[in-house]
């Protein structure tokens, strides 16, 4: 009996448990191990703060799927791993053994610049599970007067969402609140082109919300900006500050005996098989691979989804360990649908950029579209 351990439910493990579903090798005793029954996809979150989702619109049942590949699903976290000794230890104190292990993990946020803040004005995207509970908090006490000036830092797809969706949420909630959206300078949507630029800070002038380009550092007491021209940090007094800062590698990547980038990310080559230890595998944020244009990214983590599923698949069946079937080759560029608050969103690939409620519809058919296939796939696989 080989045993195939799968740790994460992320977007590629979906389709690893999809091809399980369709074709159960014999003899593999397989385990999911993740922390929730779902797996919250976070292309829709920015919906769902603005109010056009409901919690359930916006996650697919890890459980179902698993029920459908025949694999046992175990709700916990892993904290540590011995790549050598082919180990893994959870965050109830269990270890699992595996013959064969894929990471999809995830990443977390980077929040090491805003710890200092009050822990319960500090809110991390990421866990998207933790984020999810407690944002309906922070919307009733902004309904209580008890909020009234928010702030989001990070400059990236994921904080302008964050924040025109809060935006569009304090208004349908008639809620006063200022918005603040901090990004480094130079750093409002680096990498998209100055047309998606444009469109995005149009958006943000439209909803009352100040920019500032500025570093942020939490203290005791708020935000602190230091911004490029300006010698003393100016203050920015906020209730709540959500953190969309960059991605993070968990805690227990680099101690594992993996070959890792400096960064903690797993490193990988284009089969998404670990460059040190073949037998581990990874896909999504968790992992790097040397290839421009590779980034973190849900697209990326989605299309290695199928890679990732039949070199799993290959290795069970015994082929030769040097060579994985099949590889995941990323687009030169991908396409960027931004949620921008009121059933708006902006597209953004390459040099081209367009916006409106089309995109919009076109963002809401894709996503919605994503889970739709992932609920089939657990009573038909496909
Ligand atoms: C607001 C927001 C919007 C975004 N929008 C987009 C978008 O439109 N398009 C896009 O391409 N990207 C988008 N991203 C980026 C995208 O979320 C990530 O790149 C993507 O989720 C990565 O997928 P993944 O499979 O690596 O991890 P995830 O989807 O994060 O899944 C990780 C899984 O692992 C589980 N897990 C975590 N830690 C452990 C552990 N220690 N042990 C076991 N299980 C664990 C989690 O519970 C989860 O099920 C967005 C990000 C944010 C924050």
């Amino acid at each position: 009996m080989k045993r195939l351990l799968l740790v994460g439910g992320g977007h590629a493990q979906l389709a690893v448990l999809q091809a399980l579903a369709r074709r159960r090798p014999h003899g593999v005793e397989a385990v999911l191990l993740t922390p929730s029954p779902w797996q919250w996809y976070s292309g829709m979150l920015p919906g769902w703060m603005a109010g056009h989702y409901r919690a359930e619109d916006c996650r697919i049942d890890l459980r179902a799927l698993a029920d459908a590949a025949g694999v046992r699903l175990c709700l916990a976290s892993a904290i540590a791993l011995d790549a050598e000794r082919r180990m893994l230890l959870d965050d109830t104190g269990t270890t699992h053994d595996f013959d064969l292990l894929a990471l999809d993990v995830g990443s977390l946020v980077d929040t090491r610049a805003l710890d200092a803040l009050p822990t319960d004005a500090l809110l991390a995207v990421k866990p998207l599970e933790a984020f999810i509970a407690a944002w309906p908090q922070r919307l009733a006490m902004a309904r209580a007067g008890q909020l009234r000036r928010l702030a989001v830092v990070g400059g990236g797809a994921a904080g302008v969402e964050l924040v025109l969706a809060a935006a569009e949420a304090f208004r349908r909630a008639g809620c006063a609140v200022a918005l603040a959206l901090v990004a480094p300078p130079g750093g409002l949507l680096a990498g998209h082109a100055e047309g998606a630029r444009w469109r995005v800070l149009r958006r943000l002038t439209a909803a009352g919300i100040a920019l500032h380009p500025a570093r942020a550092r939490g203290t005791p007491a708020g935000l602190e900006l230091v911004d490029a021209g300006c010698d003393a940090p100016t203050t920015l007094p906020a209730d709540c500050v959500i953190a969309a800062t960059g991605a993070h590698a968990p805690p227990w990547t680099q101690s594992s005996g993996l070959a890792c980038d400096a960064a903690g990310w797993v490193m990988v080559d284009a089969g998404h098989r670990s460059v040190s230890h073949p037998f581990i595998h990874a896909a999504g944020d968790v992992c790097t691979r040397a290839d421009p244009g590779f980034a973190r990214s849900g697209v990326h983590a989605v299309h290695a989804g199928p890679v990732l599923a039949a070199n799993l698949l290959a290795a069970l069946a015994g082929g030769p360990a040097s060579a994985p079937v099949r590889s995941y080759r990323p687009r030169p560029r991908s396409l960027y649908l931004i949620a921008s608050g009121p059933r708006h969103a902006i597209a953004s690939w390459g040099r081209w950029s367009a916006e409106g409620r089309w995109v919009w519809r076109w963002k809401d058919r894709i996503d919605r579209g994503f889970i739709a296939r992932h609920r089939r796939a657990a009573i038909v696989p496909v």
